[in-house]
């Protein structure tokens, strides 16, 4: 994984090797000044060299200006290769996750999709750069001290530098305490949100209920568990830093006492004594830094995890040799098909076998839960097949490349979803290539041209969260337009009307007849007065097919579909 993580770096090596070589630069300018100061003290000072003493502190200054620059290039390029890496991997991401099947997405939710692509990557961009900066710079800076503090002595170096692997020890438990108390409270702030969330959404029912004692309940629990993740993180962090505060102000004390008691004996010089106290003062930082380092790798490694896991999800490829599906002409014929959908013991179909002869329609019609839609989701291959074969034109469509099998076929939904955008957007979405007047075209077909020339902007109009709210029909027209745009031949409705009242759905039923003619179709319907006229009904169960024919047919023979029929029709 770490390979993985690593060959991100790549395309963007040179900018990260400024980066680490300024970093070098930096820490290795910070080794200076203990040095410089002894030297003051033990040679300039006693021999009153006032130029020597400007010479260096000039040369300090100097120092510190170019040290200033290069920190500047280290915030920016560093800062710029975490993004960049952050950027690739989100490029990546979301291109991987459009090539997923929809078995996914039924699995994953949106929210949790989501949070990867935005929160895990932030946290991987985090460690990118800081990452390496952090664990170079405090390693240069800690060998740098230990190199020079052992060449004025030894023994005191290593009294000094035992305290160390204590310092580093107590600081990394406590953290580590401290961050899985925070983690905790955003767990805890997530839960809230979700709380609020369902409870606002549903309001109205909670109001109709009168279950608002309920639902405050449920907040207050919440609420509690958040306030009681909060103490455990603050107790964590005053844990830390107190704790901190005395065990990096006690290595203070042991310089100053070891020091001292080193130069009382003249072991070392003042001006030494006093290099030892700058180099410790110094320490804080790159342990700190190693800290950091430790937690970010944590974390960002947990969403690398999380990315690749995301990344070694199969996608939809094409089978090797598949070929497009030129001149689709709509014969589907489903050959002893089974399938059950991943992860589920249930099959929902058993054995099937239904032949649908270019230019019909076929009525699917049954109870709920039947497997109607299930069937129409495997003509364009959403779903796989577990047995059997499902061929387009004589063709089994797994030998077919998805994208002109899916060009060729058409869908209506019950559920219309349509993107952020405006109207014109939305029909066009049938086919980008498509002109202003197609667009126009399409929208007439599906009678609701002239309802978006009676809005004030017209095809512009804006819908979607802060746009205009449509109705059912309106939107359902819109998504039948959507269809007459793109043209195929073969059109799959699935209760395109069946949240519709009766007025609007006749509305739509003229623009739906229209849209079918001269196509394969396969409509699913709920209200049966919609598919009288079909070609052929079959009836779907979950025990499969159990009756197919004709509407007279199959009212003549008085089983399934007769006694749904009458039932319908009773009043
Ligand atoms: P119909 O359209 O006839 O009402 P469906 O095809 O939607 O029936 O559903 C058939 C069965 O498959 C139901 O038992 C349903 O619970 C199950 N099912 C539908 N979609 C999924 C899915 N994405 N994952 C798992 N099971 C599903
Ligand atoms: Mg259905």
């Amino acid at each position: 994984m770490l390979k993985r993580f690593i060959s991100y770096y790549r395309p963007h090596w040179k900018m990260f090797a400024i980066d680490m070589c300024c970093a070098f630069v930096i820490s290795a300018a910070d080794l200076f000044y203990p040095v410089v100061s002894g030297n003051i003290i033990d040679e300039y000072i006693p021999q009153k060299n006032l130029r020597m003493l400007l010479i260096w502190c000039a040369l300090l200054l100097g120092i510190y200006i170019l040290r200033s620059a290069l920190n500047y290039v280290v915030q920016y390029f560093g800062h710029m290769v975490g993004v960049r890496m952050q950027a690739d991997m989100r490029r990546d991401l979301f291109s991987h996750l459009q090539s997923l099947p929809f078995s996914y997405f039924d699995k994953n939710k949106t929210g949790a999709i989501m949070s990867r692509i935005v929160n895990d990557l932030m946290e991987i961009s985090e460690l990118a750069h800081h990452g390496p900066e952090d664990v170079f710079i405090s390693i240069v800076t800690l060998a740098g001290s230990f190199v020079l503090m052992c060449m004025r002595n030894i023994p005191l170096t290593l009294i000094i530098f035992a305290f160390i692997p204590f310092l580093v020890f107590f600081a990394m438990r406590k953290r580590i305490k401290m961050n899985n108390a925070f983690a905790r409270r955003r767990e805890e702030v997530a839960g809230i949100n979700a709380t609020v969330e369902n409870s606002i959404s549903g309001i109205r029912v909670a109001k109709a209920f009168q279950n608002l004692d309920n639902e405050l309940e449920k907040f207050a629990c919440s609420n509690n568990s958040f306030v009681d993740a909060c103490r455990q993180s603050y107790r964590a962090m005053a844990e830390f830093f107190s704790g901190m505060d005395l065990l990096s102000n006690l290595i203070m004390v042991v310089v100053l006492l070891s020091g001292g008691l080193f130069a009382i004996y003249g072991q070392i010089t003042p001006g030494q004594f006093a290099s030892y106290i700058v180099f410790v003062s110094m320490f804080f930082n790159p342990i700190k830094r190693l800290i950091q380092f430790v937690e970010q790798y944590q974390t960002g490694m947990t969403g690398f995890k999380r990315f690749c896991e995301i990344m070694d999800e199969h996608p939809e490829d094409d089978d090797p040799g598949a070929v497009e599906a030129r001149d689709v002409r709509g014969n589907i014929r489903f050959q002893d098909v089974t399938f059950t959908y991943e992860g589920d013991k249930n099959q929902i179909l058993h054995h099937l076998s239904l032949d649908i002869r270019e230019g019909d329609t076929v009525a699917l019609v049954g109870p709920s839960g039947g497997g109607k839609t299930t069937l129409c989701h495997l003509i364009p291959r959403f779903y796989e097949i577990n047995s059997g074969a499902i061929t387009l034109d004589g063709v089994d469509i797994r030998h077919l490349k998805r994208a002109s099998l899916r060009a060729a076929i058409g869908i209506v939904q019950q559920e219309v979803f349509l993107f952020t955008g405006t109207i014109r957007d939305n029909i066009g979405y049938g086919r980008s290539d498509a002109g202003e007047s197609e667009i126009v075209e399409a929208a007439k077909r599906a009678n609701i041209h002239d309802y978006i020339l009676s809005l004030p902007e017209g095809y512009d109009t804006y819908i979607g969260e802060h746009g205009l709210k449509l109705s059912g029909g309106q939107k359902q027209r819109i998504s039948i337009a959507r269809v007459f745009l793109k043209n195929p031949p073969i059109l799959i409705l699935d209760e395109a009307t069946s949240a519709l009242d009766n007025v609007t759905e006749q509305m739509i039923q003229s623009a739906l007849d229209e849209l079918c003619r001269g196509r394969t179709t396969i409509v699913v319907a709920h209200r049966l007065s919609t598919i009288k006229n079909a070609d052929r009904i079959v009836v779907l169960t979950d025990e499969g097919i159990k009756e197919q024919g004709t509407h007279d047919e199959l009212l003549e023979r008085g089983g399934i579909y007769a006694g749904l029929y009458r039932s319908q029709f009773r009043a």
